[in-house]
C-alpha cells in the first residue's frame, strides 16, 4: 500500500510546488494519472519510488518510510520491488535489449543467485512483439519499441509496484491498448500496483481509478 501524507516538494530554486495532503492507493489498484503538463505528475513518481527523497511530508510504501531510507536501502527497495518504465525510457545506448533489460541483475550484487532472468526476458519482448529485438542496439530501435523494451525492462522482476509514465505516448490506437493491456494483465497476475501517468484519455475505462493533478492544484490555490 502507498500512503503520502501531507506532501510538500519544491525544485531548488523553482516556483513549482507539489502539495498532496493525502494519498492512498492500494495493494494491486491500477491507478491512471492525469493533468497538465508541468503539474507535478513524473516528481510524484520520482518521489514514490525515492528517486527524489522530500523533507516534508510523510511517503510510506508497503511499511517502508521511503523518505527516511538510507541510499543503499533505497536501491535495494527499488530493484526488488519497483518496476519504473521511464517517460524517456532511459536505455544504455552500448548495451543491446538484451543486456539493457537484465543490467540491474548484474550490477546489484543483491540480486546475485536470481536465475531464469533470461528466459523471462525473453519471453517479456516475444509477448510485446519485440522478441527478435534482444540482439539490437538502442540506436536502431523505434520509439515505440523502446518503449516496449523499457515495460520489458520493468516487469522482469514481477515487481509488486508498477509505475509508467506515459507509456502509450507517440504510438498508434492499436499499440496503446495493446501496451496497456500487458500492463493490466501483470497487475492482475500478481496484484500489483499499478500507476500509469497517460494523457490518453480514451484509455482511461479499464483503471480502478483516475487521480486528475488538476485537483492538487486547485487545493494549493485555495
Ligand atoms: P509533468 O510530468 O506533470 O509534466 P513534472 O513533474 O515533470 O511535470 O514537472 C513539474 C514542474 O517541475 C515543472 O514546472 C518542471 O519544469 C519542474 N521540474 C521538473 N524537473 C525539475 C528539476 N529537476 N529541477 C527544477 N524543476 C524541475
Ligand atoms: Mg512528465
Amino acid at each position: 500500500m502507498i500512503q503520502v501524507t501531507n506532501l510538500k516538494f519544491q525544485y531548488p530554486r523553482s516556483t513549482f510546488e507539489l502539495n498532496i495532503p493525502e494519498l492512498q492507493i492500494g495493494d494491486g489498484e491500477k491507478v491512471a494519472v492525469i493533468g497538465p503538463s508541468g503539474s507535478g505528475k513524473t516528481t510524484l513518481l520520482n518521489i514514490l519510488s525515492g528517486i527524489i527523497v522530500v523533507e516534508t511530508g510523510q511517503v510510506e510504501f508497503n511499511g517502508h518510510q521511503i523518505n527516511t531510507m538510507s541510499d543503499r536501502e533505497l536501491r535495494n527497495l527499488r530493484i526488488r520491488q519497483i518496476g519504473f518504465v521511464f517517460q524517456d525510457f532511459k536505455l544504455l545506448e552500448y548495451l543491446n535489449v538484451y543486456d539493457n533489460i537484465l543490467l540491474p541483475y548484474r550490477i546489484n550484487s543483491s540480486m546475485a543467485g536470481v536465475s531464469g532472468r533470461g528466459s523471462k526476458a525473453k519471453e517479456l519482448c516475444k509477448h510485446l512483439g519485440v522478441g527478435d529485438k534482444l540482439s539490437k542496439y538502442p540506436k536502431h530501435l523505434s520509439h515505440g519499441e523502446k518503449q516496449r523494451i523499457a515495460i520489458s525492462r520493468a516487469l522482469i522482476n514481477d515487481p509488486p509496484l508498477v509505475l509508467a509514465d506515459e507509456p502509450t505516448g507517440n504510438l498508434d490506437p492499436e499499440n496503446k491498448m495493446k501496451i496497456l493491456e500487458i500492463l493490466f494483465k501483470m497487475s492482475d497476475a500478481n496484484n500489483s500496483t499499478l500507476i500509469t501517468v497517460t494523457h490518453d484519455h480514451e484509455l482511461l475505462d479499464g483503471f480502478d481509478r483516475i487521480i486528475d493533478f488538476a485537483d492538487f492544484q486547485k487545493s494549493t490555490a485555495i
